[in-house]
């Protein structure tokens, strides 16, 4: 932490505002902290913590005195004042009857800012988005999570045979990232504890803000801790099952027992995904102490209990063996009131009476459940029909609110920038106002391409970057330059792909016909790049094959250098690639992606998506804003579909997006390219924003529960 007496007085709010990521997506915040020091910000990785604890006296002083900055200074301080305070939000004007509680929102994982690694990947994505929608909106929310030291692994390929990603942990400095130490009323740093089998552990507290979203983030790495107990929240997504209950025991009970202590009493709470159902058993607990018998204490709990599920595969679902809960809930279910085989049957789905299922928990537990897109609504009210059996399938009560990305944190500045000259400077405001963007077609396509091409640059720069970081480390040959992007062209149509390497997302299919991808790649004028990122889990080899096989074909000199992969996955890397890619491609088998919203990053940035229908794009297509790949029916048999949408998008490439992109006036620009820039701007930015999104769980789903 800086010390704030080498701050001037006159800048002293610095501090506040860097320990607020509100910064982050505000961009005249941004480039204050840019102008305050622009080699201690890159240093810092974009990290005003970090920065503000390296600058000198003497640059503190002259910026103190330097009359530009203390204008965007000021002007920084103002939005934040006024957003952070005002009174009169969406949220006072559309939800009052929420009332004064706030929605405690529980999640394993949170994205917010690439200085505090504490995710993997689209779940924590979709956290902190509502994290920070819920804060402009003016809706009370506090979230609960893990403040992981080392969160998930950092990615390095390398040329070991059958073992290409390294999996790199790096232990992070506390002093350096944006969260605060809440300490005990004694002063101790244990907030609260919670009982493992027979130990019991203290939790320790971070705070993050993330504008008026309080994020508290439970550690038990403290001194008072047994070991291994202190290791227990060093990382993310452990194989480990006996940690991962632990973890989850942590979360739910704990985070319960955390909110109390803190003295916040929630009137909704909102679980993201199984990992956070024994919240719920946690707060019947309570009603249970106040005298309430079970099936009472239950209902009061479902009333004011919202549950949101990821997972459209059975074996996605978190799943603990029976003698693993009942090691840990021996004596938990006599404080519910209930007996053994009661509480069992809470986590009971299906004939399996060995697994405990943490989703089927949240879904008996929940007053009201969603899913995360229209299809994934039809798929779960399948896949949990099982649960009600004496209703039909289409009224099995999962209900589905798509998701959405946070605009703010999303958008390119250069087009943040065009925006606000061509649609005014409140279009923020009036983001998900369909009739703003009506008037997308008043932007120029010059303009619109000369952004993007900028954009194309600076992707071009951050993977170069990345290579001369990896030279100068030593241990890489040519072969692994050029898959890292050294022939990167940016002239050329690039085509992203980056997400978690895994079976079902189908990061092979391009390659069923190599020779034929080689022709469309290689094609000496209107070449054809791709660009490659995303980690495997760990433990998941079949994952690990595949990454493998893309990253032997990237090194493979056959390409030209035309397929590169680039390293650790990361929001950082996601924003360049959302930017400044000409194409976003997502290859899911049908009906296994949830929503995904890699995709719509892209496509408010005007990179058009090429996607099978699956998830948020079944959705978001509408015939002209971008391609869907082997439109067909179902049920199809695994061999089939894969053999149909390779079909499907080797065509498409060749016949319609390759020329499509080359089609140049001259003055180079490709006017019915851009043209579907925009449709792909103004159609998905409304409908896919964080915003569209959180107003919906807010009117449909908060207020009905603050209601009961
Ligand atoms: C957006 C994002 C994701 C989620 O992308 P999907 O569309 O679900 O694949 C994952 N990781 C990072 C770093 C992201 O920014």
């Amino acid at each position: 932490m800086p010390s704030s007496t080498v701050i001037p007085a006159r800048i002293a709010r610095l501090e506040e505002l860097a320990y607020n990521l509100w910064w982050s997506w505000y961009e005249p915040a941004r480039q204050m902290f840019r102008a305050l020091d622009y080699s201690q910000w890159r240093l810092s990785g974009h990290n005003p913590v970090k920065q503000l604890s390296s600058i000198s006296k003497e640059r503190f002083a002259d910026v103190a005195a330097d009359p530009a900055f203390l204008t965007m200074y000021d002007t920084a301080i103002a939005a934040f004042d006024a957003d952070i305070k005002k009174p009169h939000t969406w949220f006072t004007t559309n939800c009052s009857s929420l009332g004064a509680g706030p929605v405690a929102y529980f999640s394993m994982e949170y994205a917010i800012h690439n200085s505090l690694p504490i995710y993997a990947g689209g779940l924590g994505i979709l956290a902190g988005d509502i994290c920070k929608e819920a804060s402009d909106l003016g809706i009370p929310m506090v979230a609960v999570g893990f403040m992981f030291p080392q969160g998930y692994f950092h990615q390095q390929l390398c040329n070991t045979p059958n073992q290409c990603q390294l999996e790199i942990y790096r232990t992070l400095d506390f002093n350096e990232a944006p969260i605060t130490r809440l300490l005990a009323p004694n002063g101790g740093k244990a907030i609260t504890r919670v009982k493992l089998r027979n130990v019991i552990l203290g939790i320790g507290v971070w705070l993050v803000k993330a504008g008026r979203t309080n994020v508290y983030l439970l550690d038990t790495t403290i001194e008072e801790n047994p070991e291994p107990y202190r290791q227990l929240s060093s990382r993310l997504y452990v194989a480990d099952r006996e940690i991962r209950i632990q973890q989850e025991i942590i979360l739910g009970i704990g985070g319960v027992r955390v909110l109390r202590a803190l003295g916040v009493n929630p009137i909704v709470w909102h679980g993201n995904e199984g990992h956070t159902s024994f919240m719920m058993l946690e707060r019947t607990r309570e009603e249970v102490l106040k005298g309430k018998n079970f099936p009472e204490a239950a209902d009061i709990v479902r009333a004011g209990t919202v549950f949101t599920g990821h997972t459209p595969v059975m074996a996605g679902h978190d799943i603990f063996t029976e003698s693993m809960v009942d090691s840990y809930f021996n004596g938990y279910w006599q404080s519910l009131g209930i007996d053994r085989q009661t509480f069992m049957g809470l986590g009971l789905y299906g004939n399996n009476p060995q697994d405990f299922n943490m989703t089927a928990l949240a879904l008996k537990m929940a007053g009201q459940s969603s899913a995360v897109s229209e299809l994934h609504g039809k798929v779960a009210r399948k896949m949990w029909n099982p649960l009600w059996p004496e209703k039909p399938e289409d009224k099995v009560p999962i209900e589905y609110v798509t998701n959405g990305v946070h605009v703010p944190t999303w958008i390119a500045a250069e087009l943040n920038y065009t925006f606000t000259k061509y649609l005014g400077t409140d279009w923020l405001a009036r983001q998900d106002d369909p009739d703003l963007w009506k008037r997308i077609d008043e932007i120029p396509e010059e303009e619109i391409w000369t952004c993007h091409q900028r954009l194309k640059l600076k992707l071009l720069g951050a993977v170069l970057n990345r290579m001369r970081g990896r030279w100068l480390d030593g241990n890489v040959n040519g072969n692994q330059m050029m898959s890292m992007g050294a022939l990167f062209d940016p002239q050329a149509l690039t085509i992203a792909f980056a997400r978690r390497f895994t079976e079902y997302k189908r990061p092979d299919l391009l390659f069923r016909d190599a020779e034929r991808l080689k022709r469309i790649l290689t094609d000496p004028l209107h070449p054809v790049q791709l660009v490659f990122a995303g980690k495997s889990h760990p433990a998941d080899f079949a994952s690990k094959y595949l990454l493998q096989k893309v990253y032997d074909l990237a090194n493979d000199p056959k390409f030209q250098g035309r397929i590169m992969f680039i390293e650790d996955y990361d929001m950082h890397a996601a924003h360049y690639l959302v930017h400044g890619a000409d194409i976003w491609l997502n290859m899911p088998r049908r009906l296994q992606e949830a929503s995904g919203t890699s995709g719509m990053k892209a496509a408010i940035n005007g990179v058009i998506n090429l996607s099978v229908r699956d998830g948020w794009w079944n959705e978001g297509y509408n015939g002209s804003n971008g391609w869907a790949i082997g439109d067909g029916p179902d049920n199809f048999r695994a061999d089939e579909e894969d053999a149909r949408d390779t079909a499907s998008l080797y065509d498409l490439l060749e016949k319609v997006i390759v020329p499509l992109y080359y089609q140049r006036e001259a003055n180079g620009v490709p006017r019915d390219w851009v043209r579907m820039m925009k449709r792909s701007i103004s159609s998905v930015l409304p409908a896919f924003s964080a915003r569209r999104m959180v107003k919906e769980y807010a009117s449909r789903m908060y207020v009905a529960a603050a209601r009961k």
